[in-house]
């Protein structure tokens, strides 16, 4: 059975990542991915990047696709950008509150992805599709499970048309936040974020950092290997495989991979899948 996929990548900081960037992208294409999404720094860093990136992804034939984030931008900053993204043709985004870099503060016009959403339905109408986030295990700064699933809802009355959740690897997780949010009326689709494991240190630091959980037993056996890394990836590909083989049994719309930019994890995930 096929399943639609997407991919999502950062901008790289230099000439020669650019152009790394390209040849992963040529070898990813052959997944015939739905979209191609590109990351943004709130903050500043990477936020022409994004454009750049965007445009290259557009110029090679597939739907690039932006993300953008609001803390700490203004309106007139957010349309600015919207126009340009519709210049460049443009047709979705993935509308996010962001995190700003310690020690810049809070600051901006909006304060809520669903501002966010609302702000661009207001200002573009339906022009754009609009992704938001979701989160299978709460975002790290949720009053409560229960408020997270009410400000995913808010996103979605303001205006978006699908979710993508944090990466997770327990499926259960993203049933059960699925089935809360149908028992509140909210029927859109909820597309699973899928990391490919690739590396044992960066994931863990990284995992503790955005609030998804590495179940046990998947830390302790990344753990072991040590700095074996044909280890590493072999066990990897296997929990994540295992782990979208359920998701796709269970109804998942489609997947959409954290590449990080890199070919190799995600054509493994996806070649066992029967997917490449
Ligand atoms: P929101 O939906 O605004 O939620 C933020 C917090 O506020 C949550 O705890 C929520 O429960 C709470 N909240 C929301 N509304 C209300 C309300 N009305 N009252 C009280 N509490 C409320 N970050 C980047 O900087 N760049 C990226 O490109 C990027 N891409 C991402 C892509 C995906 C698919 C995902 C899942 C995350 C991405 N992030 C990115 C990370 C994201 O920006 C952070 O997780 C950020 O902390 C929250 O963004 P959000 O859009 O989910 O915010």
């Amino acid at each position: 059975m096929s399943l639609p996929l997407s991919l999502e990548f950062f901008p790289p900081k230099t000439p020669e990542g650019v152009e790394k960037l390209r040849a992963v992208r040529q070898k990813l294409y052959a997944l015939e991915p739905e979209f191609c999404s590109v990351t943004f720094g709130a903050g500043g860093s990477t936020q022409e990047g994004t454009l750049d990136t965007v445009r290259d992804i557009v110029g090679e034939g597939r739907r690039g696709v932006p993300h953008l984030s609001c803390i700490g931008q203004t309106q007139e900053s957010i349309r600015q950008r919207l126009s340009i993204y519709r210049e460049a043709g443009v047709k979705r985004i993935v509308a996010l509150r962001g995190d700003l870099p310690s020690g810049y503060g809070i600051g901006g016009e909006f304060r809520y992805a669903s501002d966010l959403v609302a702000f661009i339905r207001g200002e573009t109408g339906d022009h754009f599709k609009i992704a938001v986030a979701a989160y299978p295990e709460t975002h790290p700064q949720a009053r409560s499970p229960q408020a997270d699933l009410d400000a995913f809802a808010t996103k979605v009355r303001a205006g978006a048309n699908m979710g993508i959740t944090q990466y997770f690897f327990n499926a259960d997780a993203y049933f059960h936040f699925v089935d809360e949010l149908r028992r509140r009326g909210v029927e859109l689709p909820v597309v699973p974020g899928i990391m490919p494991i690739a590396t044992s240190t960066q994931l863990l630091r990284f995992s503790d950092s955005c609030g998804a959980e590495v179940p046990r037993w998947i830390r302790m056996r990344l753990e072991s290997f040590g700095d074996d890394s044909a280890s590493i990836k072999d066990f990897g590909a296997d929990v994540v495989t295992a782990m979208c083989e359920r998701l796709r049994a269970g109804g998942a719309p489609s997947l959409h991979f954290y590449t990080l930019n890199q070919a190799g994890p995600t054509l493994e995930v996806c070649r066992r899948l029967g997917l490449a």
